[in-house]
């Protein structure tokens, strides 16, 4: 559902920030993508929802070539993707509630059923009941839930993050970690960025590591079925 074929991307000024990468993610699966800093992780990741375009090569979502796709259709294809990115800020002259609404408002959403699914799914990242909080008063941990639950309100099947555990204390970053391996087994494809591939070595996920642009690592723990 998720395939790149042969992609690079080379940014303006020339820089090769990715070069040669091909993997396959399935239905389903839980990736974690690691490498230092400036391997290319978030390039990599900002292909996806089509924030930025690959240079050369295709990159696939459910079977669409999203690599040429129209600046139109972009919306749709966000629609079915919850994404956690660097440049996910929260709007901090709006309150929790309306954070994790704007999603559903720009889909025009019917008001009922919004404000239902935003109970929902502030629930589910553990924030229920603080919806007229400010941003501003919640930890860093709490943000990052914050950015969560509007990322998932739309109910996508694919949620992608980007070092969404970065300057958090670690034990609020393993209870983000925990977040994203929950959506993970209620059927979300998740895709998750970190320099730190302890926060979920618990869970055995496929990892698939970037060295200065490069894929130079696709495992898959032992006796995983995911290949069936
Ligand atoms: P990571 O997320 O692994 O830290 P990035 O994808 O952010 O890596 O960056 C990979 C490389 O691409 C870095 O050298 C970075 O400086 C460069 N880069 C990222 N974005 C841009 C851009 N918009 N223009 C030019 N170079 C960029
Ligand atoms: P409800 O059916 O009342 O919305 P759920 O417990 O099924 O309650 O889900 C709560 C929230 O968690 C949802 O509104 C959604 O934001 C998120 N969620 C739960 N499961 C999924 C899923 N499989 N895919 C995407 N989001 C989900």
């Amino acid at each position: 559902m998720i395939v790149f074929e042969d992609v690079a991307k080379r940014y303006a000024g020339g820089y090769t920030a990715l070069a040669g990468v091909d993997f396959a993610i399935r239905h389903g699966e839980l990736v974690v993508l690691s490498g230092h800093s400036g391997a290319g992780k978030s390039t990599l990741l900002k292909l996806i929802p089509v924030i930025e375009r690959p240079s050369a090569g295709r990159v696939l979502i459910n079977g669409q070539d999203v690599s040429h796709l129209p600046k139109a259709a972009i919306p749709y294809l966000r629609r079915n993707l919850g994404l956690v990115l660097q440049e996910s800020r929260l709007l901090f002259d709006r309150n929790v509630f309306d954070n994790v609404m704007l999603p559903l408002v720009i889909t025009g959403h019917p008001p009922r059923d919004a404000a239902r699914r935003v109970a929902a799914a502030l629930d589910r990242v553990g924030l229920n009941g603080r919806g007229k909080e400010m941003p501003a008063g919640l930890s860093g941990g709490e943000q990052q839930r914050v950015a969560i639950a509007r990322a998932i309100v739309n109910r996508p099947s694919i949620l992608i993050a980007d070092e969404p555990t970065a300057h958090l204390d670690p034990a609020y970053a393993a209870d983000i970690a925990e977040l994203f391996l929950s959506f993970n087994e209620a059927g979300v494809t998740v895709l998750v960025s970190t320099h730190d591939v302890s926060l979920f070595a618990a869970s055995q996920p496929r990892r698939l590591v970037l060295e200065k642009g490069e894929l130079t690592g696709d495992s898959r723990p032992a006796g995983s079925t995911a290949d069936k």
